[in-house]
């Protein structure tokens, strides 16, 4: 079912990157999930997309960060502010939740791009469960520093978690001492990662959250199933990895 809405707040971060927030009376939803936002075309035709929620489930704002995808009809309408009228779905999807995930030692968010969006949402929430994980480490992988804008929530995040929340940003296309230089995949199977965190990540102590490009995710699937033994986590048979895929 769709609800009518309006976007009561729009930033635009860079040229490509945007946050918009809006209000609606939907079901409650699970951190981690996405919804479906939609638009009608002047021929009358619907289009619709998955966005992930950024902010936690109480907060009655409803938070997107989405990238201007060159050509993507989407989000070229939202980013011009072409959409006067937009809807959202009443109730929310997606088992990219806590609660899909076995409780160990280490819990690994690794996101590209605005797929840090679900894993700000878990964090905010900070759930029971979340506390039973030792140490929650965030890997934000982007192109360039300047696409780096929800770093002010993860750092002020790290202060309220204290010692249990570590981040590690990795840059793909520009080098910069702060950071790591790389692809999530490389970085992992040659230990660069792990040596820069401080934290093992291995079948025994960790599980691991994947979420953003396609490629990223299969690549890494590939590494840690092949240099860490560990296997994607499925409802039928509890695993180490557990995914969602952008596009
Ligand atoms: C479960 C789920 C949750 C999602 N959550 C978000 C979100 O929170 N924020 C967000 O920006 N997108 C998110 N997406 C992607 C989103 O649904 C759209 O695909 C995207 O906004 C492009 O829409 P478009 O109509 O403008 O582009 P289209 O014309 O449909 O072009 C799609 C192409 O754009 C590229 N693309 C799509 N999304 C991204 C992305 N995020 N980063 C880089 N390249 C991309 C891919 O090459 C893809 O083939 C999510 C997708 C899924 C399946």
């Amino acid at each position: 079912m769709w609800l009518q809405t309006k976007i009561i707040k729009f930033k635009k971060w860079n040229q490509k990157l945007f946050t918009i927030i809006l209000t609606a009376p939907i079901l409650p939803f699970k951190a981690g999930q996405f919804t479906k936002l939609s638009f009608i075309t002047e021929e009358n035709k619907r289009i619709q997309n998955a966005y992930s929620f950024v902010n936690a489930p109480k907060n009655k704002n409803l938070e997107f960060y989405i990238l201007l995808v060159p050509n993507g009809v989407f989000t070229n309408f939202l980013y011009n502010m072409k959409l006067k009228k937009i809807f959202i779905t009443k109730k929310s999807s997606g088992y990219f939740t806590l609660d899909e995930i076995p409780i160990c030692e280490n819990l690994w968010m690794f996101a590209t791009g605005t797929a840090i969006g679900p894993f700000l949402s878990i964090l905010q929430e900070n759930s029971l469960k979340l506390k039973k994980f030792k140490k929650i480490i965030v890997i934000y992988a982007v192109k360039f520093e300047n696409d780096l804008n929800y770093l002010f929530l993860l750092k002020k995040l790290q202060i309220l978690y204290q010692n249990r929340l570590f981040f590690q940003i990795i840059l793909s296309q520009e080098k910069n001492k702060k950071f790591l230089f790389g692809r999530i995949p490389n970085l992992i199977k040659n230990f660069v990662l792990e040596n820069s965190v401080g934290i093992q990540l291995n079948a025994k102590n960790s599980h691991v959250m994947l979420c953003g490009n396609p490629g990223m995710i299969q690549e890494t699937q590939h590494i840690l199933k092949k240099y860490r033994n560990m296997n994607k986590n499925l409802r039928s048979k509890p695993g180490h990895v557990t995914i969602e895929k952008y596009w």
